[in-house]
């Protein structure tokens, strides 16, 4: 036996697993809020230590570049065909792309193929709740490459409602005329208007692309209403609510798009742009083991008990969202529909970096974030909480309850904090570190919560 190739891991590199396991103990004693992460299935994760991760396949089924692939294009087809069933499409009006490394490689493959060189994108801006793939500039910098090789326009949430405001986004569209325009989030508790998307779309001729990267679980479900009555293209990644491996589809439409005046067909011609953006355009050998946890996440993505999981999630949003509200803190646009709250902490004394942190250190997992009307995107004023990952190890409204108070009690310690350290991050760490009392209190509270987020299931491998 050569330990080299059969040797198990904890033999071969103790150095690395014993960070590995570290890892996993954090997991198993954390309350884990942010909203895009999740704990996979086993059997995803069977999948992506697979044999499958071995091969190359460049090219699409059956019109490989490479030999050896009959098993390989079994499950990619097998990808392709559930990944149509979990969103109840049909075949002849939808095609998928299963090969995306993850969502941003998914969405830049998408602009790539059916958007010329600058053309112009419409995208929810980053710190109203979009997403950096979506084209995030600043006044001094594009930082995402979709604005460095598109131009992108962002349109902007209400600042006072916190809702999209979807008739500036018409007025805007109207001067700029977009080829495109995405229907998408990271950080908005609200459902999309599909419909009014589709008729701003269709007002200046430029096609609709929903993201539904964070959403897609809920969809599948039908917890929340679908993108792809109205849309062209539907992205996702497969990770987020949907609960599968760290990848991205494309879903294109196909078929007749319209019928002329004399009678003649005019042909959706989505399929070849977006499969030739996505290889040989961007990337190279698909991921087979990721394909293949796919396939698996499209299939438990249609069982009762993943349906059931979608409904919990959305019920242990909204108490998350009731009970932060009945304690006092501001939520913004006033509750949720879906898997996330965004919390506005201007009103409790805290930023959102200070939340984060105190929050952090309770062993609670969110991420600081923009709330609207925010001066500042590099001092964002809000902390993002989400409930999939907590409500997959089992969690119910009543522990959300307990989850609110422990969330509760740090704030409250963070607001403590400050009172002693003043408002800069750098004084709040070096107070919580400093201060013999603040520091036993901050001990006290993480040990409670990794005690109770102990006693919760999670899937995966025992110790790694
Ligand atoms: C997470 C996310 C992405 C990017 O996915 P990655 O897998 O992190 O590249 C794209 N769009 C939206 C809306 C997202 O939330």
């Amino acid at each position: 036996m050569n330990s080299l190739l059969n040797g198990n891991l904890w033999d071969t590199d103790p150095e690395l697993f014993e960070i590995i396991k570290k890892e996993k103990q954090r997991q198993r004693h954390g309350l884990e809020m942010i909203a895009s992460e999740n704990f996979t299935s086993v059997p995803v994760l069977q999948c992506l230590s697979s044999c499958l991760h071995n091969k190359y396949s460049e090219g699409m089924p059956h019109q490989r570049y490479y030999g050896g692939n009959e098993y390989i294009d079994e499950i990619e087809i097998l990808a392709q065909k559930r990944s149509l069933e979990a969103f109840r499409l049909s075949g002849e009006q939808w095609g998928v792309n299963v090969q995306p490394y993850s969502g941003s490689p998914a969405n830049f493959a998408v602009y790539t193929g059916v958007v010329e060189p600058h053309g112009r994108i419409m995208g929810l801006d980053l710190p109203d709740g979009g997403h950096l793939t979506h084209g995030f500039f600043t006044a001094t910098k594009k930082i995402s490459a979709t604005s460095i090789f598109f131009e992108s326009m962002p349109y902007k949430v209400d600042p006072k409602t916190g809702l999209i405001d979807y008739d500036k986004l018409a007025e805007t569209a109207k001067l700029f005329k977009p080829r495109l325009i995405i229907a998408g989030i990271s950080c908005y508790s609200r459902c999309l208007d599909y419909k009014r998307f589709r008729q701003i779309a269709d007002e200046n001729g430029a096609y609709l692309m929903a993201d539904m990267a964070h959403v897609s679980g809920l969809v599948a479900a039908g917890v929340i209403p679908s993108p792809f009555e109205y849309c062209d293209i539907v992205t996702t990644t497969t990770h987020k609510t949907l609960r599968g491996p760290r990848a991205g589809v494309i879903f294109f439409r196909k078929g007749v798009r319209s019928v002329n005046a004399n009678g003649t067909k005019v042909m959706y011609d989505f399929e070849n742009k977006i499969n030739q953006a996505v290889f040989p355009g961007l990337q190279g050998g698909p991921h087979n083991h990721a394909i293949a946890a796919i396939a698996t996440t499209m299939k438990q993505s249609i069982s009762p008990e993943f349906i059931e999981y979608q409904k919990q999630v959305v019920k242990n949003a909204k108490r998350l969202c009731e009970g932060l509200m009945s304690r006092g803190y501001d939520i913004a646009t006033g509750g949720t529909d879906v898997h996330l709250v965004l919390v506005d902490m201007r009103n409790a004394g805290l930023s959102g970096a200070r939340a984060e942190r105190i929050l952090e250190l309770c062993s609670i997992a969110c991420n600081k974030n923009t709330v609207p009307g925010d001066k500042s995107a590099l001092n964002p004023s809000g902390i993002r909480l989400g409930t999939p990952a907590l409500t997959t190890r089992g969690l119910k409204e009543a522990d959300i309850d307990r989850v609110v108070d422990f969330i509760d009690k740090a704030l409250k310690l963070g607001q403590e904090i400050t009172k002693i350290s003043g408002p800069k991050i750098v004084d709040f760490n070096k107070t919580i570190e400093e201060n013999a009392d603040i520091n036993k209190k901050v001990a006290d509270l993480r040990a409670e919560v990794e005690k109770y987020s102990a006693t919760f299931q999670l899937p995966g491998y025992e110790t790694y």
